[in-house]
């Protein structure tokens, strides 16, 4: 099974242009809250990085694409899956 892995840093502004976006539902406003809380609630917010696993994720990238601080991205964690 293909597993996808949500990144979200600091630069979110909880704008919610992804939210609006992503058909599967995982972003959601609660979400893109909490990370915002848990990112705010460390003695670094601009070092850390919110990771999750999302197996729901279907790749389509319509948060990267929308998401004007760049502070979503998500990686393929397939292992058969090459990059070029
Ligand atoms: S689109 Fe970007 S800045 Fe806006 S809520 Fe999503 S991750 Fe944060
Ligand atoms: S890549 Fe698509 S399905 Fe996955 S979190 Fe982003 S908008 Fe949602």
């Amino acid at each position: 099974m293909t597993v996808y892995l949500i990144n979200i840093n600091n630069d979110c502004n909880e704008c919610m242009e992804c939210v609006e976006v992503c058909q599967t539902g995982i972003l959601t406003e609660d979400f893109i809250n909490m990370v915002k809380s848990k990112i705010n609630s460390t003695e670094s917010p601009d070092k850390i990085l919110f990771r999750k696993y999302a197996p729901e994720c279907t790749y389509c990238e319509s948060c990267e694409s929308v998401c004007g601080q760049e502070a979503i991205w998500i990686i393929n964690l397939n292992p058969e899956c090459e990059e070029l």
